[in-house]
């Protein structure tokens, strides 16, 4: 007998209340802990039911406990975990085969976050510039709102100060423009520039939808001054807009595409893809990490992006989008008092509050969960929604219905 698994540390008594006690207090959790879930349904502690619509912040795409992606992942857990960069490994392989021939790029990185894959987009940039252009050539430019990550590089070039106030100093040369503002962002990309990092639907920052146009002449500074456009797909990519990544259906191609969130389905990895001419200005030893590439993640994002990248599925994306936004706009129309002008792209979607409801976006979710349906704030203003791309006709009428309520519970309580 292993004395280890007596002595309880594995299976003793856990509530929300250790969170406070033994985390570092970076996140303000909901009160129910959940303990088990499949496909949109979810379980907590007390057993109590939850519809969710939230993916675990658009990750779950397939759903919880995909039995494809479980019956993969066990395999490969049964057969190689992990081997360090001195090795590559046949999952890894195929899945950077798949993804350059399903996108614009001919090279793959691996990493494990959306962060690390915008660090390593970034630093790739810089180093292209520094090698082709000379030191100068080093100033990026994002988005004010703009979400890229938490590292100190990602979170400074992120558009929201909040994150990064106390950090200081912060790295230099990073300038800040509005989104889809055509006129600053022509007058911002200037010669110095290295790169252009944006969301082509911005997430965190509200869920807000660039305009196309705005893209366009992104592309066009770029190309003009030879910066590097990076697209920031962490949130959008992977079926998320009915697209396999959102830049195929704006008509702008990136040369440097970040993807994470969905591409695991709740198993960590991040990916650059970047065209063969720009990959060349990495070599051997000048970026890396320890489990980039795993065998694990990779067979996991292997499976889903065989799943999700089928023209059947992702026009059942669109179809269940339309469905959402018609219910919402009916919702809104129902309660003007409470919800402003859904938006957003696919089953990644925004309904901001109204003004006489400002700021209180979470009273909302709160309502709605305790009511069984689990949503996701997009800043204190924007309720989003974001459920598995599998979700059914049957769950969305059943989301309808509980918002409804929801919305009757808070104006109830003002
Ligand atoms: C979530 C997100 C990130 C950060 O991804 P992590 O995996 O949390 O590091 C970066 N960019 C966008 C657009 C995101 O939505």
């Amino acid at each position: 007998m292993n004395a280890k698994l007596d002595s309880g540390v594995t299976t003793r008594p856990v509530t929300r209340q250790t969170f406070d006690d033994v985390l570092v207090p970076t996140y303000a959790p909901a009160a129910m802990v959940p303990v088990r879930a499949s496909g949109l349904d979810l379980w907590d502690q007390s057993g109590k039911h939850y519809l969710d619509f939230t993916a675990g912040i658009a990750v779950t795409s397939l759903g919880h406990g995909h039995p494809l992606l479980v019956d993969a992942l066990t395999r490969q857990i049964n057969t190689l975990w992990h081997l360090g960069n001195g090795y590559t490994n046949e999952p890894v392989l195929r899945l950077a085969l798949a993804l350059t021939e399903a996108t614009f790029a001919d090279r793959a990185f691996f990493c494990n976050s959306g962060a690390e894959a915008n660090e390593a987009a970034l630093k790739l940039a810089r180093k292209y510039a520094h090698t082709k252009f000379g030191p100068h050539k080093s100033r990026i430019v994002s988005c004010l709102a703009s979400f890229h990550g938490r590292t100190l590089f990602t979170v400074s070039v992120g558009g929201q100060p909040k994150y990064t106030e106390g950090f200081e100093p912060l790295p230099q040369e990073i300038n800040h423009i509005p989104y889809n503002d055509i006129a600053c962002a022509r007058a911002a990309i200037t010669d110095d520039v290295a790169a252009v990092i944006v969301e082509p639907i911005q997430g965190e920052g509200g869920v807000v939808p660039g305009d196309p146009a705005f893209l366009k002449a992104l592309r066009e500074r770029c190309d003009e001054t030879g910066a590097l456009l990076i697209f920031d797909e962490v949130q959008s990519g992977v079926g998320r807009t009915g697209a396999l990544y959102a830049y195929m259906e704006c008509g702008v191609t990136p040369d440097i595409l970040t993807s994470a969130k969905a591409l695991g389905n709740g198993y960590p990895i991040g990916a650059m893809l970047t065209t063969a001419t720009i990959a060349e200005h990495f070599n051997v030893g000048s970026h890396g990490t320890t489990y980039g590439g795993n065998p694990l993640a990779a067979t996991v994002a292997l499976n889903v992006l065989d799943t999700i990248n089928t023209p059947s599925f992702l026009a059942r994306v669109k179809q269940a989008s339309a469905q959402i936004f018609a219910n919402l706009t009916k919702l809104a129309a129902d309660y003007p008092q409470l919800f402003g002008k859904v938006r957003g792209s696919g089953l990644l979607i925004g309904l901001p509050v109204a003004e006489t409801f400002a700021g209180r976006a979470k009273d909302f979710t709160k309502a709605a969960e305790s009511l069984g349906l689990m949503l996701l704030i997009a800043g204190p203003g924007v309720i989003r929604l974001a459920p598995a791309l599998i979700v059914s006709d049957a769950q969305i009428a059943e989301a309808d219905r509980i918002m409804r309520g929801a919305a009757d519970a808070v104006l109830a309580a003002a």
